[in-house]
């Protein structure tokens, strides 16, 4: 007579990324219909994210000249070009070294037990001894210098008081003003050993970003980057974060030139050498909605499956893409212009 599995041994993972297995997580909801989203959004997984107390503000690091924001809160509206000056570009330049540096530095320090604070601080100080500007402090109020976003939190969380377990995700996302311009990339780490439901999910959320990049190219519509990017994170079985949009960078953090990650064929502009934008894209393991905490900045999945995210800052050249913020984290393969 055979021996029966235990079912421990066969229960599948669920397809949220939790670890859990799909019978003990999501499974409840997988016939809820219309309105499951909302209602799992008020639904107590014992894993799901909570606020937590996070430190106090921390005032611009001194001597360091930071945007028009710092002190107001309110960055500059007005509109700009959206193609950046050769005097621009080579300030962005600058900038975007000190991001990709900061994002590896970060990095680094990634693993189980660690706060987001913590890392946050780590952050503030290595951008005080660059004397460059975390872009993020007091931009439009925001009380830190980084923002870290921890498996269901699509992007813009917090850095606060949990320490980072074992088998978490969590995106880093630095942006740093420094010779006048902004820098600004992301990448989504694994806290130890991480479920291999959640490994796929970043692994293929980078190569949405490479997706993204590689359709960046002169002459062509905005919207080929979206197209790249939801033509393979639908085959690959995810969704794409719309509400959330890439943007152009340079003397301002955000410039008002938006780039979404979904495909959308009303979106017409042409790409030209000089643009500099972001590619930013946040890919979900279940529904593309989301949710926003009381704190006004934390995006969750309404569904609260896991959420990965890639960015980088790009140049459209003559005949491509230059990535400006390359680093190891988020291999790209166009880092430099091609002839
Ligand atoms: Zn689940």
């Amino acid at each position: 007579m055979a021996h029966r599995r235990t079912a421990r041994s066969v229960e599948p993972l669920c397809w949220c990324g939790s670890g859990y297995a799909f019978k003990r997580c999501h499974q409840p909801f997988a016939r809820s219909g219309p309105g499951a989203a909302l209602f799992l959004a008020g639904h107590p997984f014992p894993w799901a994210l909570r606020p937590m107390p996070t430190s106090p503000r921390r005032k611009p690091p001194e001597g360091v000249a930071g945007p028009e924001y710092v002190h107001t809160g309110v960055p500059d509206s007005r509109p700009v070009p959206a193609i950046r000056t050769e005097d621009e570009i080579a300030r962005l330049r600058t900038a975007c070294h000190h991001a990709a540096e900061l994002l590896a530095f970060v990095a680094a320090l990634v693993r189980p037990g660690i706060t987001t604070d913590e890392l946050d601080s780590a952050a503030y100080d290595e951008c005080a001894r660059r004397r460059v500007y975390p872009s993020t402090l007091n931009y439009h109020g925001y009380a830190k210098s980084i923002c870290t976003s921890v498996n269901e939190v699509i992007c813009h969380g917090i850095p606060d008081s949990r320490p980072l377990k074992e088998g978490d995700i969590v995106n880093v996302d630095v942006t740093v003003y420094a010779d006048g311009a902004h820098g600004d990339c992301s990448a989504t780490l694994c806290v130890g050993d991480v479920n291999p439901v959640a490994r796929r999910l970043v692994l293929s959320t980078l190569g949405c970003l490479q997706a993204g990049i590689a359709a960046v190219r002169p002459g062509r519509p905005l919207s080929d980057i979206g197209r790249a990017i939801e033509g393979l994170a639908t085959r690959l079985g995810y969704s794409v974060v719309r509400q959330f949009v890439g943007h152009g960078i340079g003397p301002r953090f955000q410039t008002g030139l938006q780039v979404p990650h979904h495909y959308n064929a009303r979106e017409r502009l042409l790409m030209q050498p000089g643009m500099v934008f972001t590619v930013e894209p946040m890919i979900n393991a279940g529904t593309y909605g989301a949710a926003l905490w009381g704190d006004g900045w934390t995006a969750v999945t309404a569904d609260l499956a896991r959420s990965a995210q890639f960015e980088h800052t790009v140049l459209v050249t003559a005949s491509g893409a230059e990535v400006l913020t390359a680093n190891d984290l988020a291999p790209t393969g166009r880092r430099l212009s091609e002839p």
